[in-house]
This record gives structure tokens, sequence and C-alpha cells, in this order.
């Protein structure tokens, strides 16, 4: 992908916009772009620079990207709406042409890698409930204020919010600014890899010391074994696909296992799919399991599966839902029922939790009481971000030592344990 209209190959040192951001380290990458922490020599501060690929087709996904990330900044002054916030844009030229560059806010590491890095356990209620207020305060913002949707939420693209200022503390965040190319190798890439790893060796000491603080993530620092006493904030970022909901233009949307009932079936969309993503994400924060992984079989497709896992979970679609979309023709058949997949095994979510996860039934009752909702398979009456934020689950709050139960029993769960239904292909 490092081609012409691929990638642009970066080095530590290299500067950007006349030499006013300088690469420090990859962050990440995507399809779209790789993503490297820059130090911004202008207002000494650390950005992530999340530089397109070159190609027309990534120029316009970008700018496309650049103007919702514009009117996100635009109608949040005061940057507390938990979502990432774009800096600045502008164009670098490389070998391989011309790329666009989003100079977005510096955040940590991904929901995603918090449930690796917690051994796909699941987390303690408590935090639970800290993030979920984050995202929902983030979606409240996108949905009502702004009437954009994301389309793409997942654990992947919601990031922990560093609340250790690199720049104050490079100690605990492990960063110090480079701000020269490193000297003596003519061959950037072995100097690279010599850098990044003296990097990771600071970072990982500095991991080890906030660890002992107990004190919040940060920077490169990972999260540490027992996540107690960690302040749990995050951002909702990645807005490649997201759109405006007088504005749609696609209708392959979201990642697969987050994907809504009527994205699959063709049934028009609008706010509530984020709703149906974030309650996936609730879920496998909860249990670390994503909770609907489908898979085509003998004689059923990966959406039929799909649809079938949800009505095991969730009982039996509506059938004016199942029958109300362009493709609903190629599942069901006039009264509703899966043309290809006949048998079902309920598994109710309070029982799921309690069965397979082993909850408490209290908390699997509470928890479940207000995820069910907003699984609701019609989409209009799914609660709203904000109603997700009234509710009473969010008064709750386990004491430490049902948390730390709840934990351990995760501990005690196989990560790859099969699916959750029985299914009968015909
Ligand atoms: P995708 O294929 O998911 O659409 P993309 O090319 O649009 O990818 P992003 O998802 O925006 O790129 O970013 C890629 C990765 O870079 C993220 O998963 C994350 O690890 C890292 N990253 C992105 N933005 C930031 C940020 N603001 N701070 C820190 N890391 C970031
Ligand atoms: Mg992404
Ligand atoms: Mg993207």
């Amino acid at each position: 992908s490092y081609r012409k209209g691929g990638y642009h190959a970066v080095r530590v040192g290299d500067q950007f916009a006349g030499g006013r951001y300088i690469a420090q380290r990859k962050l990440g990458w995507g399809q779209f772009s790789t993503v490297w922490l820059a130090y911004d020599t202008r207002t000494s501060q650390y950005v992530a620079l999340k530089i397109q690929k070159s190609a027309a087709q990534f120029a316009e996904a970008a700018l496309h990207e650049i103007e919702v990330l514009s009117a996100i900044a635009n109608g949040d002054p005061s940057n507390s709406k938990c979502v990432v916030r774009l800096m600045d844009h502008f164009k670098h030229t490389g070998p391989n042409g011309q790329h666009l560059c989003m100079v977005l806010e510096f955040l940590g590491d991904s929901l995603l890698r918090l449930i690796r890095y917690n051994r796909y356990k699941g987390l303690g209620l408590n935090k639970i409930r800290e993030i979920c207020k984050c995202i929902l305060m983030g979606l409240d913002y996108l949905h009502r204020e702004l009437g954009i949707i994301h389309c793409d939420l997942k654990p992947e693209n919601i990031l922990l919010f560093s609340t250790i200022d690199p720049t104050k503390d490079p100690v605990r965040s492990g960063l110090t600014p480079i701000l020269e190319r490193p000297e003596g190798n003519p061959n950037g890439g072995v100097t690279m890899n010599i850098i990044e790893k003296k990097l990771k060796r600071r970072a990982r000491r500095a991991v080890l010391k906030i660890s002992e603080r107990r004190a919040s993530m940060g920077g490169t620092a990972k999260c540490e074994r027992t996540l107690d006493g960690i302040d749990m904030r995050c951002k909702v970022v990645d807005f490649g696909n997201a759109c405006w909901a007088d504005k749609q233009f696609a209708e392959e949307i979201q990642t697969r296992q987050y994907r809504a009932p009527e994205v699959i079936l063709q049934a028009g969309y609008s706010f509530s799919i984020d709703m149906w993503s974030f309650a996936c994400t609730a879920f496998e924060l909860a249990t670390g399991d994503m909770l609907f992984t489908p898979n085509s079989g003998q004689g059923f497709s990966e959406d039929e599966d799909h649809l079938a896992l949800m009505m095991e979970l969730l009982g039996k679609m509506p059938r004016k839902v199942a029958i109300g979309g362009a493709k609903s023709k190629d599942f069901f058949d006039r009264h509703g029922d899966l043309k290809r997949i006949r048998r079902l095994k309920f598994w109710p979510l309070d029982r799921l939790l309690v069965e397979k996860y082993k909850f408490s039934e209290n908390d699997a009752r509470e928890f479940a009481e207000f995820l069910c909702p907003i699984f609701d398979f019609a989409p209009e009456k799914r609660p709203t971000a904000q109603q997700c934020l009234q509710h009473p689950w969010f008064n709750l709050r386990n004491s430490t030592q049902d948390e730390m139960k709840n934990e351990a029993n995760m501990g005690k769960l196989n990560v790859g344990m099969g699916n959750l239904k029985i299914k009968v292909g015909k």
C-alpha cells in the first residue's frame, strides 16, 4: 500500500505543514490512512496526525470526514462533548502523491484494546456505567445537536481519553518530544525501528509506574490488570462513515457485528442504528465477547444467521418490521418467519448474563433492563441517547466487593466459547 495513490511513508522526525508538526511514532492505521503521534511545535502539544492515502477516492473520503469533523468542532467550542476534536488540516505532497492530513487531538487506547488488556474478562459494572455515559453524551451531541449519524460505532472507534498532559508530565506519559530526524543511519527504516523500540521500552516503564500509582490512563500507557480506581473517560472517533441524517449516501453501513436489523433488511435508517451499536458495545464491555458473531452456513447466509441470532436473544421480530425492508424477501416468508433457519433457541439477555457470564441475578436483571429497550426491533421505539442517559441504571452503584466479584467470575470464562445458539440449516 506504500505506492502511488496509497499510504505516505513517514519516518520519525519528519516534518509536516512547513515544519509545524514533527512525527514521533505511529499510533495506528486503517484502510484509509496511517495515524501518527506528532508534536506541534507551535503549541507545544502532542497531536494525532491522520495521513490519508493519496488516490482520488481517499481524498474525497477525507474531505467528507473533514466536513463532518469541522461541524463537530464548531458546535463544541469547549471540547466537552465526548467526540474527537479536529484541530487543523492540510495537504502534504510526497512520493506517492498528495495526501490530505487531519490534525486531531491525541487520545489513548481504544476500548477494544481495553477489553483485550483486561483479557476478555469484561469490566466491572461501575466502570461500564462511566464509559457508557461518555459514549451516550457523544451520541446525544451528534444526534440531537448536529443531526449526524456515526454509522460505525464499535469498541475500536471509541478511544480512552488521557487525563495526563504529556508535555507537563513526560515521565508518567512516557513521552518526550523528538524534534528532528534521528541521525546516522541513511536507512530510515532501520533507524525508525530502533527508535520505536526505545520508545516502547520507555512507555512500558512508564506504564509500570502508572500501575503502581493507580493513576489514570494516558498516552502510550496500557491499562493495568486491575482497573480499580481508573477514571474512565473516552471519546468517539473515526467519522469516515458518518453522515447527516438527511443526506444519506450508503446502504452497506456499520461493521457487521454492530449492524442494526433495519440496515440488514434495507428498511431505511436513522440515529437509532447508532443506539443499536452502542448496546452491542456495552454488552461487549461487560462480558468480553461480541454479542452477535454471525457466520454463513450450509443453505443460509451471514445476514440470515445474524437475524436468527438477534431473534434468539430478543424474541421474534414483529412481522411488520420483518417484511418491511427491500431485502426482507431474501430472508423471511410472508408470515415473518426465517426461510432457511427454522428452529431458534430462545436465550434472553438476562438469562445469558447469568448462565453464561455468571452475573448475579440482580446485576443481570438491571443491566438487561437498561439494554433491552435499546434492542427494540422497531427503530422508532428505541430510546434516544438523551433518554438512555436518564435511565435509573446510571444511579446504581455496585459495591467494591461486587465489582471485584464480577471481574473474578469473568476470569473463569473461556475466551473462545461457542455461539449461543443451535441452528438447523434446511
Ligand atoms: P478505518 O479503516 O477504521 O476507517 P481509518 O483509516 O479511517 O480507519 P482511524 O480509524 O481514524 O483510521 O484511525 C486508525 C487508528 O489510529 C485508530 O484505530 C487508532 O488506533 C488510531 N487513532 C486514530 N485517531 C486517533 C487519535 N485522535 N488519537 C490517538 N490515536 C488515534
Ligand atoms: Mg477506525
Ligand atoms: Mg475511517
